[in-house]
């Protein structure tokens, strides 16, 4: 699978229907990708309603099964793909592990009327987005954040 943006829109697809799916489980509305030298290798939901653990973001999760898969903390070949903007932990898990790229699918303005958005938890924590440490790329893949975080 070569790099194109076609890829990119298809596996941010995939996650945004983790996110519907998960949802429809009576799960948070969030789901992610990864993909690491254009092979998609883990595919996580957010578990927190399952879990009770409040770090049961789906990119922490993607994280978590990424790494067991490829059987290293590195992940630097990879992309990951995430319904929603990512939340400052999971941010800095994705910095951490050294993760290319984030392609996001609703940001925090658009998860913010269902009360979806991370965006307290980077005020609390006085962090800015205006140089972020890695390229979080927004991508439109023709679903209405209403139909993933609300009634339609
Ligand atoms: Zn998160």
């Amino acid at each position: 699978m070569t790099d194109t943006s076609t890829d990119h829109a298809a596996l941010l697809l995939e996650a945004v229907r983790l996110a519907q799916a998960n949802r429809a489980n009576g799960g948070r509305p969030f789901g992610a990708v990864i993909a690491c030298e254009g092979r998609a290798v883990a595919r996580a939901v957010n578990g927190i309603v399952q879990s009770h653990d409040p770090t049961s973001h789906a990119e922490m999760e993607a994280i978590r099964e990424a790494s067991r898969a490829l059987r290293t903390p590195d992940l630097s070949g990879c992309v990951v793909y995430a319904s929603g903007h990512p939340c400052p932990m999971c941010l800095a898990a994705l910095v951490i592990g050294k993760v290319k790229a984030v392609y996001y699918a609703f940001d925090n303005a658009d998860a913010e009327p269902y009360g979806m958005s991370s965006d307290a938890t980077y005020r609390a924590l006085r962090l800015t987005l205006e140089r972020p440490p890695l390229p979080l790329i927004r991508l439109d893949v023709g679903v209405s954040a209403d139909s993933v975080y609300g009634g339609g």
